[in-house]
């Protein structure tokens, strides 16, 4: 059995300063980097700060490497400001900013084109939970990503976010997750088992510090994307905590 370091990213979204960037950093540089890596993903502006051992993650990047793109931002430049991670199809990106999934599928290219690990979002809608459609519409999205990959040796990571989740305080339970988890993994294993053993799978949607442990303690849930709760120093030091 592979082992999976538990990861937990911070989606700062729009929102947060170098003010909150420095006590971030200052607060969870301590954490047990051995058992549990964190990644801070602030808007792109913070990018460029020494956030000495912490890792960075930027929340999206452009398709395209250089060129006439007025506003976007290239794997490269992500890369050159020492970034090593990329949030990539984000629900809020597929809904207030028609990314597809074939956006997401080429984002992800660009992404490990330039070096980077891309922590690719998936998850179902409220209205297509409610008729049934969850496998169906996370098995399109995981596939869209996976029949364009050159190999299954780079390094993925998937985020599955019910979107009925994200903010609402909405949560699913431990097992409600865990039965999607392991549905994704079972799909990697299709294109190749050792994708599917090394591949970590976060959970995302209202996770809080009271939350996070009893979904960290699910076989195929390998850590968390936070969102409202990597605003507040405590709290996202105790969730970095739960998922060792
Ligand atoms: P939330 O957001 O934790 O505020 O629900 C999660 C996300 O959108 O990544």
């Amino acid at each position: 059995m592979a082992i999976r370091l538990p990861l937990v990213v911070a989606n700062w979204k729009l929102n947060g300063d170098s003010q909150l960037l420095t006590e971030m950093v200052n607060n969870i540089q301590q954490l047990d980097a051995d058992n549990v890596e964190a990644v801070l993903c602030p808007p792109f502006v913070y990018l460029n700060e020494d956030t000495q051992d912490v890792k960075k993650g930027a929340q999206t990047i452009a398709i395209q490497d250089s060129g006439a793109f007025t506003g976007e931002i290239s794997g490269r430049m992500l890369r050159d400001v020492g970034c090593q991670y990329v949030i990539v199809g984000h629900s809020e990106r597929r809904s207030l900013f028609n990314e597809t999934n074939e956006i997401v599928a080429k984002k992800v290219l660009s992404t490990l084109a330039a070096g980077l690990i891309p922590i690719i979002c998936i998850g179902e809608t409220d209205e297509q939970r409610e008729n049934g459609e969850t496998t169906a519409v996370i098995t399109e999205q995981v596939k869209a990503v996976l029949d364009v990959l050159p190999n299954y040796s780079d390094s993925i990571v998937f985020a599955y976010e019910p979107v009925w989740a994200i903010g609402t305080g909405k949560t699913a339970t431990g097992d409600q997750a865990e039965e999607i988890h392991a549905m994704i993994r079972k799909t990697l294993a299709g294109y190749s088992q050792e994708l599917a053993d090394l591949t970590r799978i976060l959970y995302g949607g209202s996770v809080k510090a009271e939350n996070s442990e009893e979904l960290f303690s699910k076989e195929n849930i390998d850590g968390g994307l936070i969102g409202g709760a990597s605003l507040d120093v405590e709290a996202f030091r105790n969730i970095c905590k739960n998922a060792v």
